[in-house]
């Protein structure tokens, strides 16, 4: 009760500012977006001249640079879970950094795709795909036509379209490796996730223990060594929910990373295969820091609409909600909206309530029968609940739009075919899935990235190579 009238009178004071400041919050995220947007299309063609500085490799900044024991080019994608991008600054990282001086990397960080979830994102990075269209549109969901409920342990390959990378590798007769991704463990098209290496989620494995397994194929005869990997650890994900974006186990976890990208180099380099291999070190998305006095709680709207919770699919930072049939979204969509801009609900001007199909197109989240029809955008670090409860909890959350910085997360990649000391401009996560099949010499499926971009990044071969 004290925390409900203390918020009230927060309320108070911000009621005559609210259309300003919420007007202010929106225009802002449009103006991040429209730069990010322009960045991504201008700053293509700036690649060759942003690139290398003149350097002991500059004349390797044209074309890559030949395998010296590998037979067949091979990609290898690590995945570190939540590694906000500016976390490799914190403190000293050796073998990360090692990575970035020698390869190619964004300079403001990889932009992930809302919503800037973990099974979104990591299936968006694999298939090239927005969300809509690889079906993946939220950690869980229900099916709105039979029913049934989708979760992150949900292998049925209904759920997951698209064509992810190990799929179009073993299409083109080249072998594949999962150590953990989402989606790896579906059977699809050629792929059925085969013994040895296709390993069952177990978050219990030691992040050693799957490092070593991945440099473990590099020992296997030079015809079953996988020409795509993938390797994902849970951190710093784990701690950015629990304790926020900075605090010192961050820290502690994003050094641990680096270790275990120490572990990964030297082993590459025991076996003479560190410069052949092509790593993308990348994460799905960052973390914002949320304390529970920025809550906005939908009970506070009963006095404009009432939102039962056997509505709402998923409450924050992605709002959406399923009324039953004969409700009218778009008059539930206004009263919403009319109470969140009244002023007298806590926190109202950060959150903003959309149809779907009226959500800003640069979302790309409106395309599929599985989105509810109702969508809230929910500002930075605020976080939405059915209640307003009296905690006073600090920690972490991400699915928030993507325009937002602190959404963003690293994508740094070295090896053969990337440039040396390069730095590139921000880009969406959909443009991966061309940059690998492109290092891979195969035709991959049609998907939202471009090969413009992926031409960009990826240095060309010279015929006589490989
Ligand atoms: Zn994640």
């Amino acid at each position: 009760m004290a925390s409900h009238q203390e918020s009230s009178a927060l309320l108070s004071t911000a009621g005559p500012r609210k259309t300003a400041a919420s007007t202010l919050v929106f225009i802002s995220l449009a103006i991040t977006t429209a730069v990010a947007l322009s960045a991504a299309a201008a700053f293509s063609f700036l690649f060759f001249s942003s690139s290398s500085s003149p350097s002991p490799h500059s004349t390797e900044a044209l074309s890559s640079r030949p395998l010296s024991k590998l037979k067949h080019p091979v990609v290898l994608i690590i995945s570190s879970d939540g590694f906000r991008f500016g976390y490799q600054f914190k403190t000293d990282l050796p073998n990360i950094n090692r990575l970035i001086r020698n390869g190619t990397a964004a300079e403001l960080g990889l932009i992930p795709v809302f919503p800037t979830l973990t099974f979104p994102n990591h299936y968006s990075i694999v298939t090239g795909l927005y969300p809509p269209y690889h079906g993946i549109i939220n950690n869980y969901f229900t099916d709105p036509i039979d029913g049934q409920v989708f979760n992150m342990g949900s292998h049925e390959p209904k759920w997951w379209l698209g064509e992810p990378l190990w799929e179009t590798v073993s299409n083109h007769g080249l072998k594949a490796s999962t150590y953990f991704w989402p989606g790896s463990e579906v059977h699809k098209g050629s792929w059925n996730c085969p013994s040895n290496y296709c390993m069952p989620y177990n978050e219990s494995v030691p992040f050693e223990e799957r490092v070593d397994t991945v440099l473990s194929y590099f020992d296997l005869p030079s015809d079953q060594i996988p020409s795509f990997m993938t390797l994902y650890f849970e951190d710093p994900d784990h701690q950015g929910h629990q304790y926020g974006p900075d605090d010192v186990r961050i820290t502690n976890a994003v050094v641990e990373i680096d270790a275990l990208m120490g572990r990964l180099i030297r082993g590459m380099e025991e076996r003479g295969v560190f410069q052949d291999v092509n790593i993308i070190l990348l994460g799905d998305h960052g973390m914002a820091g949320t304390c529970d006095k920025r809550v906005i709680a939908l009970d506070d709207l009963a006095e404009w609409v009432k939102i039962p919770k056997e509505w709402v699919q998923s409450y924050t930072p992605l709002l959406s909600i399923r009324p039953p049939p004969g409700y009218s979204t778009s008059d539930i969509v206004a009263k919403m909206n009319e109470g969140l801009e009244s002023g007298r609900v806590g926190n109202g001007e950060f959150l903003r309530v959309y149809l779907k199909e009226d959500l800003p197109s640069r979302l790309h989240y409106s395309d599929s029968y599985r989105i509810p029809p109702i969508v809230g955008l929910v500002g930075e670090g605020f976080t939405v609940k059915q209640t307003r409860s009296s905690g006073q909890e600090c920690g972490g959350a991400h699915g928030y739009d993507n325009a937002f910085f602190s959404m963003r997360t690293i994508f740094i990649a070295h090896g053969p075919r990337f440039a040396r000391g390069r730095k590139v401009p921000s880009f969406e996560n959909v443009q991966i899935y061309n940059m690998v099949t492109r290092i891979l010499k195969i035709d991959g499926a049609s998907n939202n990235g471009s090969v413009s971009f992926a031409d960009a990044v990826v240095l060309p071969t010279h015929s006589n190579l490989e």
